[in-house]
Order: C-alpha cells, then sequence, then structure tokens
C-alpha cells in the first residue's frame, strides 16, 4: 500500500507544480517579448507588501541605447486606487507594466512598491504581489473550472466557484452543455475575447494579490461582454491597488486617476471629469472614441440583417 501511495502523492506534487508553473506562462506570453535581463541581487530581501501603494519616480528608459522610451515619467498609486492608463499606441503603457514587473531596468529614476525600490527585492517576491489579467489569456485543455483554478491551484471548488460568480462568467457558464466541467480550449469550445478575459479575471480573483494590473482587450466586445467585464473590474478594484490599461472609455470613467501618455511621458494626470474640463489631451481622446462609437453604432442599425 505504501509502495502504491508514494509514487501518488508523488505525481499529486508534480502535477501541482507543474499547474503553478503554467500559470505563470500566461504572464509570460502576455508581458515578455524577449527574454528577461534582469537577475535578482546577491541576498535580494523579500518584498514586504504593507498596503499596496506603486511610485513611478522620475522614470526613464529605452529598450536600446539612443531611443528613449520613457522620459522622466513619475505617478503614484496609493493602495486600493484604481489607476488607469490611456493614450496613443506606442505611447509606452505596456512598458510601464514590464517596468512594474522588472522584466527590464530602469535607466533612470526608480519605481518603488510600499516604498521598497523594486531592484532591492527577489523578482519572486515581486511578482508574486502582482496579479495579472493580460489581453489574451493563455486557456488550457480542460474544464472551465480547472482553468480558473490556474489563479490559485490548492484553492477548493466553492472557492473557484465563487470567483466564477465574480467575474460575471456564472450566466455564460450555465448555458453550456456540461456547465463548470465543459471542456475549452483548442480542442474544446473556443471562448470569444470577451469570455477569456473573465476567465483570467476570475483567476486574479482566485489570487487575490494586493496589486492588479490588468490590459484591457483592444477587441470589440458586444455591450453585454463590455459590462461584464466593467462589473468584475469594479469587484478587483475594490480591494487591491488596480493599474489598467484601458481602451475603451466606459473603463476609465470611474477611475480614479486616468494618466495619459504621449511618446513616453504623461501629459495629463487628473479623474475623467477633470480631464474633460482641461479640454486637452484626453478632452480630445474622448471625442474621437465618442465619434467612433456614434458611428459603430449606426454602422450596426444600418447593417442588413
Ligand atoms: P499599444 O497601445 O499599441 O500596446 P503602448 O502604449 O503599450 O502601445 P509600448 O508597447 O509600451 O506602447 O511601446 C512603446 C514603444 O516601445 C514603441 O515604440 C514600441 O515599438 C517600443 N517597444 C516595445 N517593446 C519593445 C521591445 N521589446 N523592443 C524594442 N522596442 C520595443
Amino acid at each position: 500500500m505504501m509502495q502504491i501511495f508514494i509514487p501518488l502523492n508523488f505525481l499529486g506534487f508534480v502535477y501541482r507544480e507543474m499547474k503553478g508553473a503554467l500559470a505563470n506562462i500566461e504572464k509570460m506570453f502576455s508581458l515578455l517579448t524577449v527574454e528577461p535581463a534582469v537577475k535578482d541581487r546577491d541576498g535580494a530581501a523579500e518584498l514586504e507588501i504593507r498596503e499596496g501603494r506603486i511610485e513611478f519616480d522620475d522614470v526613464r528608459f529605452g529598450y536600446r541605447e539612443n531611443r528613449e522610451i520613457l522620459s522622466g515619467v513619475s505617478f503614484t498609486v496609493q493602495p486600493k486606487q484604481k489607476v488607469a492608463i490611456v493614450g496613443a499606441s506606442g505611447a509606452g503603457k505596456s512598458t510601464l507594466f514590464k517596468l512594474l514587473f522588472r522584466f527590464y531596468d530602469v535607466t533612470g529614476g526608480r519605481i518603488l512598491v510600499d516604498g521598497q525600490d523594486i531592484r532591492s527585492v527577489s523578482q519572486e517576491s515581486l511578482r508574486r504581489a502582482i496579479g495579472v489579467v493580460p489581453q489574451d489569456a493563455v486557456l488550457f485543455n480542460q474544464s472551465i473550472l480547472e482553468n480558473v483554478r490556474y489563479g490559485r491551484v490548492e484553492a477548493s471548488d466553492d472557492e473557484v466557484m465563487e470567483a466564477i460568480r465574480h467575474a460575471h462568467l456564472h450566466d455564460f457558464v450555465q448555458q453550456l452543455p456540461e456547465g463548470v466541467e465543459t471542456l475549452v480550449g483548442e480542442r474544446g469550445l473556443k471562448l470569444s475575447g470577451g469570455e477569456k478575459q473573465r476567465v483570467a479575471i476570475a483567476r486574479a480573483l482566485l489570487k487575490r494579490p494586493p496589486i492588479m494590473v490588468f490590459d484591457e482587450a483592444t477587441s470589440s466586445l458586444d455591450s453585454k461582454s463590455e459590462r461584464g467585464i466593467l462589473e468584475s473590474l469594479r469587484e478587483i478594484a475594490r480591494e487591491q491597488t488596480t493599474l489598467v490599461i484601458a481602451h475603451r472609455l466606459s473603463t476609465v470613467v470611474d477611475a480614479d486617476v486616468i494618466l495619459v501618455m504621449d511618446q513616453g511621458r504623461i501629459v495629463e494626470q487628473g479623474s475623467h471629469v477633470e480631464l474633460l474640463a482641461k479640454n486637452g489631451h484626453y478632452a480630445t481622446l474622448w471625442q474621437l472614441q465618442q465619434q467612433e462609437r456614434t458611428a459603430e453604432a449606426r454602422t450596426a442599425v444600418t447593417q442588413p440583417l
């Protein structure tokens, strides 16, 4: 009996380890384009999370010499605040995320999490404190239940179900032939962009890290999916410090602070109402997106059935 028990127990361990590793792959897929060049300092301390405050202090960065991508970026995300980053393509939004994860080191200035320079702590402890909802979540050929469980592999079924409910996936799941046991992924049911993002949100809710970064999907969503994502994002932002790369106005309207980026700089920051009153970059972006929305709505109405 013992002879059987030990290998099975060991296999269970290997399985759990692999699942943990696979969950990390999602982060790699979404955020890594090159091998990380960054190494821990000798004897690097563990990051001590107290409140979840993030500070970018005069951060400068370039992927290559002679081409600066971020030119003196400073901002603070207070504990439990929701901060949205908007700006044209190529402005440097994703680069901010990559630096926060320390996939690269800043070339000037510093990034602090709860007062600790992220270069002084272990990357493992830093990444453990940060959850990510990528644009395009990786789904494995398993049930929805198991796919969500990747957020915290030791979570019970009840905890996974709660995360599914909070991520507003429940109605969708109930319509599936085998509910949460339905197989998804390459060999199972294909999920839409919005549904995949909600699986990623459910994983993040299960993990509940003190800091959450959310890369909003650029793909167009129907209004029901959009509403679902927005509600689950509010769920995340209620208890965690949340940083969102936002492409849709609906996401930024209720943010505590909106950072407007242009060519590697923060050119405006404030709430939606404050920024509209400034009548600057943000107000222009807002007007453009409003026009696009109106045009889309008109096209939808005039499309033949
Ligand atoms: P988008 O909204 O299109 O995702 P973004 O605001 O997130 O854009 P970044 O992805 O941060 O912009 O890119 C900022 C600049 O850095 C761009 O000019 C981009 O080409 C460049 N860049 C991004 N990643 C790399 C990389 N791995 N190597 C070299 N240059 C890069």
